[in-house]
């Protein structure tokens, strides 16, 4: 199949990578061009120079930061969907907005192009196994299964969530879930260091015991009481996926306290550290405010 694959970071690159051993007629496009060449010459693969060179494609993946950037590779003269084939499949595997990929869908449709929804969970190393969890969100059951073979390279549980847009919706409340876990075993990080418990003990204990989660085994354990922070994750793009889940909670007019002061420490450590730093340094961020009190 000729594939166009859009966003090739640290989640997009292995993902696409998997595309290609796959046997497909894969071009990438980035808005970085050295990733691009990068990776057309490590992957033996052509690069696009703009979106709308990959209109030839039968098949576009989007792995981009969000549903702002999804849809300026896709909009306008200058985007995709206008040269693309009536009868292409567009599948968003970013972590967007599920209002606006709703109104995206919508729009391409009026041009005949299918699009879902397929966020993933599973982080750098899932990606790179090609073990993602993907949650697949579409109203058009053929263009589901036209993209199972494609999405079973790259992930091995995959899930229909529903109508375009359940996918995006699901991804925003697992990451909130991730969140906030995170955010609460960092409290009781700082707190049991400043009574003088030892970190790496701490956590030994809460991965056998209640407290226990993929925060603690993984994220505490492998990357921050080792001072490592090379999750692959920003805080910008968790701070972007909580935001998500709240907008997602005031839209169901649910009052979700717990949501919206996640959603708000997450913001602060993206403010304090800059976007573009692991997701797992918000503790450093947050020790602050224990030094402050
Ligand atoms: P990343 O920042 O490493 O990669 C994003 C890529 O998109 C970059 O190469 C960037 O140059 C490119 N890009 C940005 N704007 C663009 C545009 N307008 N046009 C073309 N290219 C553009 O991010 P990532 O960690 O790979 O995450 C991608 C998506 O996957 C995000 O939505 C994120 O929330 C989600 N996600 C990330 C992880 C993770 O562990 N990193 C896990 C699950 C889901």
């Amino acid at each position: 199949m000729r594939v166009a694959f859009i966003g090739i970071g640290n989640m997009g690159s292995p993902m696409a990578g998997h595309i290609v051993k796959g046997g497909h007629d894969v071009t990438v496009y980035d808005s970085d061009a050295d990733r691009v060449s990068r990776f057309a010459s490590s992957n033996g693969c052509r690069g696009a120079r703009t979106p709308a060179d990959l209109r030839d494609s039968e098949l576009v993946i989007t792995m981009l930061p969000d549903g702002h950037a999804v849809r300026s590779v896709m909009r306008g003269e200058a985007g995709l969907a206008p040269h693309l084939k009536h009868g292409a499949l567009f599948i968003d595997m970013s972590s967007s907005d599920p209002v606006g990929t709703r109104t995206l869908g919508a729009e391409l449709a009026t041009l005949g192009i299918v699009m879902l929804d397929a966020p993933v969970s599973g982080a750098v190393p899932r990606a790179t196994l090609g073990t993602l969890a993907i949650m697949i969100g579409g109203d058009d059951k053929p263009a589901i299964e036209r993209a199972r073979p494609i999405l079973s390279l790259m992930g091995d549980r995959l899930f229909e969530t529903g109508g375009l847009g359940s996918g995006h919706a699901m991804k925003s409340l697992n990451n909130y879930i991730a969140a906030a876990t995170f955010a609460a075993s960092a409290e009781a990080l700082l707190i049991g260091q400043r009574f003088g418990l030892d970190p790496a003990t701490m956590f030994d204990i809460i991965n056998v015991s209640t407290g226990r989660s993929f925060i603690s085994e993984v994220v505490m354990k492998e990357h921050v009481i080792t001072g490592k922070f090379a999750t692959g994750f920003t805080v910008g793009l968790l701070a972007k996926d909580v935001r998500i889940a709240a907008d997602l909670g005031e839209a169901m007019n649910l009052d979700a306290p717990v949501l919206r002061l996640v959603r708000d420490r997450w913001a602060l450590a993206r403010d304090r550290l800059g976007a573009t730093r692991d997701n797992a340094e918000a503790v450093k961020s947050w020790d602050e405010d224990l030094k402050d009190s």
